[in-house]
């Protein structure tokens, strides 16, 4: 099962993601993740992708698209994968397509998030992640058990830098211009699906494994 989360910044694409991952037991493979931990342990990639995370900006194609190239041939990765931020472009969705033909295999679905920007703000606003281990939670609707601290290893959790709020503008236009086409080019190859992210959390993930079988 190769499954791509679509969505803005903040559409829920990651909470799904893992519930995704554990319930169909398949990787999640975030591609903010993998750059956050880069950030965290200094690495040349790392540096060069901070430089364009804290304006709100993508991280350049060639920086981006070998990195999940490569990690989807994983032996972990041979019953399928749940992409969650990623791809982010046309030409990294064309390079996804054309390295699994190389490789026999094609997407199954392309799962899009749908919340209006109305909503996006507050969503963001309210996130608080672990970056230790990823975890994400939000101060109202997912709240942490012990204020501040995450669930799930103990560690802080903290308002990313690029979710105050001058930055999610500037993420929102970068989402409609570069990655919304997404849509309609997944539409075309039969593989979309839209599930309405207003909804509860639960209720969003009822409407997936309505999706992807039960
Ligand atoms: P969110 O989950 O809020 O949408 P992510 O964690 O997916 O945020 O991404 C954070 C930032 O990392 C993005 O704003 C962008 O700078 C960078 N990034 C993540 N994935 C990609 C990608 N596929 N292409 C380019 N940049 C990316
Ligand atoms: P994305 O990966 O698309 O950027 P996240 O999964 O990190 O989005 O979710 C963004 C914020 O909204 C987080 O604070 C998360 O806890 C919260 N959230 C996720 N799904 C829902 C939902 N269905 N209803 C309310 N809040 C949600
Ligand atoms: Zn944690």
């Amino acid at each position: 099962m190769k499954i791509i989360m679509l969505g803005a910044p903040g559409a829920g694409k990651g909470t799904q993601a893992k519930k995704i991952a554990e319930k169909y037991g398949v990787p999640h493979i975030s591609t903010g993740d993998i750059f956050r931990a880069n950030i965290k342990n200094g690495t040349e990639l790392g540096n060069k992708a901070k430089t364009y995370m804290d304006q709100g900006l993508l991280v350049p194609d060639e920086l981006t698209v070998a990195l999940v190239i490569d990690r989807i041939q994983g032996e972990d990765c041979k019953n399928g994968f749940v992409l969650d931020g990623f791809p982010r472009t046309i030409p990294q969705a064309e390079a996804l397509d054309e390295a699994l033909k190389g490789l026999g295999e094609a997407m199954d679905y392309a799962i899009d998030v749908d919340v209006p920007d109305e909503n996006i703000i507050n969503r963001m606003s309210g996130r608080r992640a672990c970056l230790d281990c990823g975890a994400t939670y939000h101060i109202v609707t997912i709240p942490t058990k012990v204020e501040g601290i995450c669930d799930a290893c103990g560690s802080k959790v903290v308002l990313r830098e690029d979710d105050k709020p001058e930055t999610v503008q500037k993420r929102l236009e970068v989402y409609h211009a570069q990655t919304q086409p997404l849509i309609d080019y997944y539409k075309g190859q039969n593989i979309l699906k839209t599930v309405d992210g207003t909804q509860p959390m639960e209720a969003v993930f009822g409407a997936i494994v309505g999706i992807l079988g039960a």
